[in-house]
Formats: structure tokens, sequence, C-alpha cells
């Protein structure tokens, strides 16, 4: 390792993070146990079976790396995955991850050797995809197992929960494809109170009933895991919590730990005199003698400009501004008030440096700061910083 901004990956964090989420489930599904206390109890009137977990890995699992993610979930005790699309399937295959793959996104119609060739599970929804599956299975004389997807209001991909006796006879009467699996996706089960997510909840069960066969159910991600027990079903899709990282504006008493910290060294610390100013743009002027520190990360690693505004990092066990135009390669930070900062010096952009609350700078945090989701900082960690995996 030459380059000094390295993001480390915990297996072992993310490997527990998998086993309490499967420890909320079970103890939230036995019957007589006492629910957590952020499980909604009062949506609990039969103890439920405990849910299976589908482990998101989708975007190179979050920005941490779907290999390595893939196969210490693998070892944890995952027994299904879904990830975007055929490549990134195709990824977790030749990494040696074993168990099924669900593709959760659109088949580009023309190329779907990937699904056979790799023993991927497509997601089916829309009739074309449906047709070409079909077609690319008889011509292998294979069945091809897949899961349907219904559309209960997010308006992005699925059939439509109101059309399904139009559309669903000739998808289930298509000889080489195996109904598994039935699910939809919540658009609000992130926004407390939503009324969109209850009319899901509502339409998705009735679409069930037109489902004759035994097939398996699943609809929650990490929200709608927090949220509401009755769309357990039979498997849950939690992709943010194996991550250790709870969407805003949830909370939760899950034992989570971060998985990624991203961390550098500071390369060059110079004074500013009253009136000077630092990066593109001459943005940040100094009123008074000021001491920039200059940290080689920027946004081609991801960070985003808006850090300009609010952004802070960790240096000596001190929280400093980030200050001036975030640039390319690298950012400015006010170290004004710390004493014998120099070049070699730590400096952790996201993570902890000392035990102390603020001495933590997390995802939450920094999404919050610039106006964004925490998915949206860790997807974009960038693909020239090292992920070491500790
Ligand atoms: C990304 C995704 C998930 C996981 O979402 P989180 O909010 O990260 O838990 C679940 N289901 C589908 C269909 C997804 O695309």
């Amino acid at each position: 390792m030459i380059r000094s901004t390295v993001a480390r990956v915990d297996l072992t964090a993310l490997k527990s993070n998998f086993r309490a989420i499967r420890d909320f489930l079970k103890a939230a599904s036995e019957p007589g146990i006492l629910a957590p206390s952020d499980a909604p109890a009062r949506h609990r009137t039969v103890a439920q079976r405990t849910p299976d977990v589908i482990a998101v890995l989708k975007a190179n699992a979050y920005g941490h790396g779907s290999e390595r993610v893939g196969l210490a979930l693998e070892e944890a005790g995952a027994t299904m995955f879904a990830c975007a699309d055929i490549e990134e399937g195709i990824v977790l295959r030749r990494a040696g991850v074993t168990r099924p793959i669900l593709i959760f996104g659109a088949l580009s119609v023309s190329d779907l050797d990937g699904l056979f060739d790799y023993s991927l599970t497509p997601t089916i929804s829309t009739p074309s995809a449906a047709r070409a599956v079909q077609a690319a299975a008889a011509r292998r004389g294979v069945a091809c197992g897949y899961h349907l997807k219904i559309d209960t209001g997010m308006h992005r991909l699925g059939f439509r929960h109101d059309n399904l006796g139009r559309t669903l006879p000739t998808l289930r009467a298509s000889p080489n494809l195996r109904l598994e699996a039935v699910y939809t996706h919540f658009a609000t089960a992130d926004v407390p109170g939503h009324s969109l997510f209850e009319e899901q909840r509502t339409r998705f069960e009735q679409a069930l009933t037109r489902i004759d066969a035994r097939v398996l159910r699943h609809a929650a991600n990490s929200a709608a895991v927090l949220r509401d027990s009755r769309v357990w079903y039979d498997i849950v899709r939690p992709g943010l919590l194996l991550y250790g990282i709870v969407p805003p504006p949830l909370a939760s008493t899950i034992p989570l730990q971060p998985v990624m910290s991203l961390t550098s060294r500071v390369v060059s610390v110079k004074g500013l005199r009253p009136g000077e100013a630092v990066g593109y743009g001459a943005r940040f002027t100094a009123a008074e003698p000021r001491t920039i520190a200059v940290v080689p990360a920027g946004y081609a690693d991801g960070l985003d400009l808006r850090l300009e505004r609010g952004g802070h990092v960790l240096i000596r066990g001190r929280r400093v501004p980030i200050v001036g135009a975030v640039s390319m390669d690298m950012m400015t930070v006010d170290v004004t008030h710390l004493e014998d900062v120099s070049p070699g010096d730590e400096a952790v952009i996201i993570g902890r440096q000392g035990s102390e609350s603020w001495q933590q700078i997390d995802v939450r945090e920094m999404a919050a700061a610039i106006g964004t989701i925490p998915y949206e900082i860790v997807c974009r960690i960038g693909a020239r910083i090292e992920r070491q995996y500790v």
C-alpha cells in the first residue's frame, strides 16, 4: 500500500451485524419473548416463522467490495444474496460465492447467458423479460427459477398490482419458468407515517391471493425491517443494516457496528496570513492567521464538494473543519487550534480516532452534513481507494 488514503473494511463487524440482524428477527418472531423495544410489537398478533435473510450486495456491496463481503457473509451463514445485475452476480460467482444470487434489476433481454452460465436467479418484472428468459431457457432445455416482482406503488419495476389478471396467466404458463418467490419494494419505508407504505403492504397481500402456488414472499429492505414486522414475510432483504448503518431518520436497538472506515494522512501543513485564501475559487479567506493541513483525498475519491460547508475530519483526536473547495485529489482542513500537526499525522474521514463520542465521524453524520443519504456516501467511495480487509 502506497497511497495514504485507505478504506478499512471490518469483516468481523460485518459478520457480527449479520448475526445481530438474524437474532433480532428471531427474538421478535418467537412467541412469548419480549420484543426488542424497537420491534413494532403492536403489529405482532401471531407468532411468525423467523424470516430468512437475503444479504444485499449490489453496487460492489455498497462500496465495501462485494467479493470479500459475499464470502464473509457466506461464512457467517448467509443463505442467499442479491445484486443489481448479471455482471455483479458474475463477480460474486467468480469470487467463489456458492449460495443463490438474486438479480434485482431489469434484465437486458439481449444477453442472458450469464444467468445460466453462472446460475443466477433472475427477477422477472416485465412481460418482455419473461418471454426472453423463457426463450433462452427453452433453447438450453432447462427450467429457470425466478422471482416475480410486483409493482405495488413504487412505479419503477414490476408487474402492476392492479393488472395481474391480464399479465399473470401467460407468465405462469411459460413451460421453462419456475416461480420461486414473489416480491415487492417499498418507496416510503423510511418515511415514518407515510401512508403509501401501508397501501403497498395491502396491495402486495392482495396480489399474493392471486398466486395459487406456495411460493416464498419478500418485501422488506432495512427500513421496512425496522418499521413493521408484518412485512417480514418469508425473507427480508437488508442492505444498509449489514454495513452497520441505520437508514435515517430511523433508530434501532440492533447492536450494529460500522464496517467501513476511511483514513488518510496529512501531507502538508502551512500557514495562511490574514487576507489569504485557500483552494479553488478562493472561497475560504483567513481573517486572522490560520494553519491549514492538506489531506490527500478529494472528489475523485468520492468526497463530496459540499463537505466544504459542514464537513469535518479527525486529527489528533480532535474534530477539525474542512475549509475551502474540496479538489479532485485533496482537501484542506483548518487545524489552527491544534498543536504540532505535522505531515504523517492520521486524518480520519470516516470512523473513530479515540473512544469519546465526539471522536467519531459516522456515515450518517457525514450524509446529514451535506444533505444526502448514507447510501450515496458509501457507494461513492472511489475505485482508486484501496479496501483493506481486517
Ligand atoms: C437495495 C435494495 C434493498 C436493500 O435496501 P436497504 O435500504 O439497503 O436495506 C432491498 N431490496 C431491493 C429491491 C433493493 O433494490
